[in-house]
């Protein structure tokens, strides 16, 4: 089924799209991606593209998910990362290959369960995932040093800002329907320093939770 040569020819794609750092490509090559889909579109798993998990959702395109996590890696020192839309959970664990702990909310509660059950079947013991509603964050286990939201947003909710530590960063696809920006938003003494990284088009951040 899915062999270790479509595994290691994504790579070299996202090697040929600017993707660097080893660590991050380490854990992409690690954590096998066709696990997080149905298995009717498993064979499509190590193609460097979205693909649908569900209730309108999707796994986000892997050159995405590792420009995100390259963002995220290249803060000195992160230990303690809060993701906001576990959707099927890929992303959480790769960060989970990386990061000390990771903190996770999903406002579905079904993909939430289907999420945690997959990294629990993974052993990745580093990771929390909670159903809820992630424009509010996860106040308990704050301050973080970097939230990566993978849900397109406006406007970067209050409460996201207010649980990063004192130099925390936030990735974040910054817009509305369509396209958006992917941008690292910076915590400093004179405020969000914002840096832009990508286009992009993500599923919208959305208020509330739902089954
Ligand atoms: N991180 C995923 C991407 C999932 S798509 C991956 O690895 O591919 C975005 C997810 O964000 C969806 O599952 C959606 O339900 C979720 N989401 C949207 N708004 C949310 C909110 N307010 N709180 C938590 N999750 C949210």
């Amino acid at each position: 089924m899915t062999s270790d040569r479509s595994r290691g020819r994504l790579i070299e794609n996202l090697i040929a799209e600017g993707i660097k750092d080893e660590s991050v490509l380490g854990a992409l090559e690690e954590v096998p991606r066709h696990f997080f889909v149905e298995e009717s579109i498993a064979h499509l798993a190590y193609e460097n593209r979205a693909l649908p998990i569900g209730k309108r959702q999707t796994i986000s395109q892997p050159f995405v998910v590792a420009l995100m996590t390259e963002a995220i890696m290249k803060k000195p020192n992160v230990s303690k990362v809060l993701e906001i839309g576990t959707g099927c959970g890929y992303q959480t664990a790769i960060l989970a290959q990386l990061v000390e702990h990771v903190f996770s909310v999903e406002r579905i509660e079904s993909l939430s369960l289907a999420a945690r059950s997959r990294i629990r079947r993974l052993g990745l013991e580093n990771v929390r995932i909670r159903f809820g509603d992630g424009l509010e964050g996860w106040e308990e286990h704050a301050p973080y040093d970097a939230v990566i939201v993978t849900a397109a947003t406006s406007s970067v909710p209050e409460a996201l800002k207010s649980q990063v530590g004192e130099d925390g960063r936030i990735v974040v696809p910054l817009g509305r329907a369509g396209f958006q920006k992917l941008v690292c938003l910076d915590q400093t003494v004179d405020g969000w320093k914002e840096t832009y990284l990508e286009s992009v088009t993500f599923v919208p951040l959305l208020a509330g939770t739902t089954q």
